[in-house]
C-alpha cells in the first residue's frame, strides 16, 4: 500500500537502460557461441559496414559468375553490391550488438500485476543454414515486476534479432532471455510460429508445415499461466 502511495504522487519516472552490458552478455567473455549466443568471431566489428559491403560484392559476383550467370547483362550488373548492402545494412544488421534498439524503462504506475501479451508480431529472419528466410509470428508476454516498456519496443526487440542469420530455436530464446534482463524479471513467454522456405521451396518442399517453439520463464513455466497465455493467443486463429 505503502509503495502504491508514493508511485501515484511520483511523475512517470523514465529509466535508460544501457545495453552495452547485454551486449557483451550476449558474445560472451571469450567471444565462444553457445547454443544461445549467435556464434561471432572476436574481430566480427574490427571493419566498418562499408568495409564489408566493399568486401562482400566481389564475393558475391563470383558465385554469381560461377553459376554462369553474365554480370555484363544491365539487370545483372548491379546485383554484387545491391545484395551486399542488404546484408550488412538490413537483413543481417542485428549481428551488430550497437544497433541494438534503445529501451526505455517506465514505472508500472497503473500496478498493472497480470500478464501483458502483445500477439501477432510479424517478423522476418534467414535460416542460418541455407540463408533463405523464415517468417511468421512472434508472441511475447511478460508480468511486470514494477517496470514496463513502451509496447512498440516488444516490436523493435524481435525485429532485431531477427537481422541475423538464425535458427528459430535460438531466436526464441534471445528474444526472451534480453527481456529478462531488460523487464527485470523472469516471468516471460515468447511463442514463435514460422514457415521456412528452406522446407516449403526447396528439399521436402511442404508448403503447409509451421515450426514452433516456445521460451518460458518464471511464473509462466507454471501450468496455470501458461495455459492463460497460449488461450490468449491462440495460434489457430
Ligand atoms: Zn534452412
Amino acid at each position: 500500500m505503502k509503495q502504491k502511495e508514493t508511485l501515484s504522487t511520483t511523475p512517470l519516472k523514465e529509466q535508460h537502460i544501457d545495453l552495452s552490458n547485454l551486449l557483451i552478455e550476449e558474445m560472451g567473455d571469450e567471444h565462444k557461441a553457445s547454443s544461445v549466443e549467435t556464434p561471432l568471431r572476436a574481430d566480427a566489428f574490427d571493419t566498418t559496414d562499408e568495409e564489408k559491403i566493399a568486401a562482400i560484392a566481389p564475393h558475391f559476383k563470383a558465385i554469381m559468375e560461377i553459376l554462369g550467370m553474365d554480370l555484363r547483362d544491365d539487370s545483372l550488373k548491379g546485383t554484387p553490391l545491391r545484395v551486399a548492402k542488404m546484408y550488412v545494412k538490413e537483413l543481417f544488421q542485428g549481428l551488430n550488438p550497437a544497433n541494438m534498439p534503445s529501451m526505455t524503462l517506465f514505472e508500472n504506475k497503473f500496478q498493472y500485476n497480470e500478464m501483458l501479451v502483445e500477439k501477432n508480431i510479424n517478423f522476418y529472419t534467414n535460416c542460418e543454414h541455407h540463408f533463405v528466410p523464415f517468417f511468421g509470428k512472434a508472441h511475447v508476454a511478460y508480468i511486470s515486476s514494477g517496470k514496463v516498456i513502451g509496447l512498440s519496443k516488444l516490436n523493435r526487440l524481435v525485429e532485431y534479432f531477427s537481422k541475423r542469420p538464425q535458427v528459430q530455436e535460438r531466436l526464441t530464446m534471445q528474444i526472451g532471455k534480453a527481456l529478462q534482463t531488460i523487464l527485470q524479471t523472469q516471468d516471460v513467454a515468447v511463442m514463435m510460429d514460422a514457415k521456412h522456405l528452406c522446407v516449403s521451396s526447396r528439399g521436402v518442399k511442404d508448403d503447409s508445415s509451421n515450426t514452433i517453439t516456445s521460451f518460458f520463464g518464471g511464473k509462466f513455466q507454471e501450468e496455470k499461466r501458461k495455459m492463460e497465455f497460449l488461450k490468449y493467443i491462440d495460434i489457430n486463429e
